[in-house]
């Protein structure tokens, strides 16, 4: 069955041509099996109607979509990768393989990972292990539901291929994913073009972007749009920053190649989730000196946004990218009281008493290193939750004069769960969480026995979870 009246073609990125990206070809894999298919994401774009055999011709053997992109594109990019510039990345093991308006009108991009080599590869192999895209499944759902905005995982299909890598068990199965992306203009897609030297080939590409991707931006005058396009970028970054700290994320590799301008969190590799709220708390096994660990993140981000106005400076005027840049820290406070609120379940007050419930929740959760997601599902919807909370298996946690001060800030507010908290979520004995022994504990069936039960269960259980909590990020 072709593609059904939801399915929007809307191939924009070949306007760009040359130099901004270089067409490839997929890889051919010798034993596609479809491992993980995203209903709920392909009914955005009207591609829920695909039976397995179209599915696996579309995202296994990559054939391109009717009236779309019809030779995939690997995205030239560089970027600064652990503060070091590095102007040999680009798409090596990935590709924009189509584009697509989703229910809301917007351009979504799908891109794929562990489709075969391209110019950029450098040496790699083009693949994607089996388990990085389960990874990429778990993080995306978790972070969907925790209300974090996200690229979705549309598509697993394993390739029958076998790789070795350092940092997994070897030989291991490949996959290859397909994610559905709010672009994937980078902050280092505009890098490139500055180091290039090329005033012109950024200005097509702001124009560009603003067209596809920043509507709200269409009628500002030309002098005023590169600030404003940067202020826009600064604005949906804090708001990022802050859903991740409210999700306990820590994303692990914040680099500027996976940073989006669009301000949606995308790329998953070594992430992890926080067991206890710790701002030290590091998820690659490479970094170090702790660049990217959970308090850092608003640093790093805050980094990659001044390496961005650098980009741009070319094409606007210093101070008017700085102004936008300085606006970052207050942004980011006020996204991290919004985000705390929503995550709690209350209505917001005044704005210091929402900063004090801020700063309160995190003496609270750090002095005694209560499991974190434990701190939202315990009380949610603010007083409303005490019953529930004191009842509960960790009501003896809920005393001293941390946690005084924190039940003050949190019963000023007034509840905004409405009958959210009916939700038989709530009335589970535990959060559903995806700490890393969780996630091992879902890849062992898979690795062992071939048995995707239980991260089956788990999406299920991630799913319901998302619609309890009724965060919307879009
Ligand atoms: P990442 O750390 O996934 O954001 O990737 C950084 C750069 O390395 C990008 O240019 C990727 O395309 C490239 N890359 C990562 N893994 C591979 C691989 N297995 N083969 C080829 N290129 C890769
Ligand atoms: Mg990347």
């Amino acid at each position: 069955m072709p593609p059904g009246p939801g399915y929007r073609p809307a191939p924009v990125w070949p306007a760009l041509q040359p130099n901004f990206s270089d067409v490839v070809r997929p890889a051919t894999f010798p034993r596609p099996t479809l491992r993980f298919r995203n209903h709920r994401a392909a009914a955005e774009i009207g591609l829920d109607a695909l039976d397995e055999a179209e599915w696996l011709h579309h995202f296994g053997a990559l054939s391109p979509l009717p009236r779309n992109l019809q030779e995939p594109l690997a995205l030239r990019y560089h970027g600064h990768q652990f503060q070091s510039y590095n102007p040999w990345l680009g798409d090596g093991r990935g590709f924009l393989f189509a584009q697509l308006l989703d229910d809301a009108g917007r351009v979504m991009d799908l891109g794929t990972k562990g489709s075969g080599t391209t110019p950029f590869s450098r040496g790699g192999d083009g693949r994607l292990t089996l388990k990085g895209a389960v990874r990429e499944i778990l993080a995306t759902e978790m972070l969907q539901a925790l209300g974090v905005r996200t690229s979705r995982t549309l598509s697993v299909v394993e390739t029958g291929e076998s790789l070795v890598r350092h940092d997994e068990p070897s030989p291991t199965r490949a996959a290859v994913l397909v994610r559905l992306s709010w672009s994937h203009v980078r902050f280092g897609t505009f890098q490139r073009h500055a180091w290039e030297r090329s005033p012109q080939r950024l200005r097509a590409l702001l124009h560009f972007t603003v067209d596809s991707w920043f509507p709200e931006l269409a009628e500002v005058p030309e002098p005023d749009l590169v600030p404003r396009f940067l202020d826009t970028v600064v604005d949906r970054s804090a708001a990022l920053v802050a859903q991740w700290t409210m999700a306990g994320f820590v994303h692990g590799v914040l680099n500027t190649d996976n940073m989006n301008v669009t301000g949606e969190s995308f790329d998953y590799g070594p992430w992890r989730f926080l067991p206890t709220y710790d701002p030290d708390f590091t998820a690659a096994y490479f970094d170090h000196g702790s660049l990217y660990a959970f308090g850092k993140q608003a640093d790093a981000v805050f980094w990659n946004l001044c390496r961005l106005a650098e980009a741009l400076v070319s094409i606007s005027e210093a101070p008017a990218l700085e102004a936008a840049l300085t606006t970052f820290e207050d942004r980011a406070r006020a996204h991290a009281c919004t985000q705390l609120l929503a995550r709690l379940g209350v209505q917001g007050t005044t704005e210091a008493a929402d900063q004090a419930l801020l700063t309160t929740s995190f003496a609270f959760l750090g002095s005694s290193q209560l499991p974190y997601e434990r701190l939202f599902f315990d009380w949610f919807g603010g007083e409303a939750a005490r019953p529930r909370a004191e009842a509960g298996s960790f009501a003896r946690w809920y005393a001293g004069a941390d946690f005084e001060a924190f039940r003050a800030s949190l019963f000023a507010h007034p509840s905004a769960a409405g009958d959210r908290l009916a939700h038989p979520y709530f009335g589970d004995e535990h959060p559903r969480t995806m700490l890393i022994d969780e996630m091992e504990a879902l890849w062992a069936p898979i690795a062992q026995d071939d048995d995707w039960g239980p991260l089956d269960e788990a999406i299920r259980q991630i799913r319901r979870m998302g619609e309890a909590l009724g965060l919307t990020p879009l």
